[in-house]
């Protein structure tokens, strides 16, 4: 597993759309593997991919880093089950923030626990925030269809 971003596959993000969205969003790219985690804000909503529920945990995993970085601080993973037993999975920065979009939800009865955390919140200076240009976009697609 990277170091620095928590994953053994070094091009598996962007999941969907990968040309779309290494052409049009910010990445965090990082220092260690090279992966490309978006980054970018969605204007309307306020909120960065890592924001939003995921399917799994493992793919929840792969923002991790980003989510760290966008906090400064470690960040966990909680799995939400709906009061209908469906479950997903959404990165907080800490347990008062999971608590709080758990009360503003609670319409939906979820139940909620952290299945994962970071330890220590560590600093890549090499890392970088940008978007890619049209070379280093081809040759990360090339790299991804290995
Ligand atoms: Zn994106
Ligand atoms: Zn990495």
């Amino acid at each position: 597993m990277c170091n620095e971003c928590y994953s053994n596959q070094s091009r598996i993000t962007p999941i969907l759309e990968p040309e779309k969205c290494l052409r049009n969003h910010t990445q965090y790219i990082c220092s260690i593997c090279g992966r490309c985690i978006c980054i970018e804000m969605d204007e309307k909503r306020g909120l960065r991919r890592w924001n939003f529920p995921f399917k799994t945990a493992d793919i929840a995993k792969l923002y991790l880093r980003v989510a760290e970085v966008c906090t400064g601080k470690c960040c966990g993973i909680y799995e939400i089950i709906s009061d209908k037993g469906r479950k997903s999975y959404k990165i907080f920065e800490d347990k008062e923030t999971a608590e709080r979009y758990l009360t503003k939800n609670k319409n939906k009865q979820y139940r909620m626990q952290m299945i994962y955390q970071t330890e220590q919140y560590r600093e890549y200076k090499k890392s970088q925030i940008r978007k890619l240009d049209d070379s280093e976009i081809e040759k990360y697609l090339k790299e991804q269809q290995k």
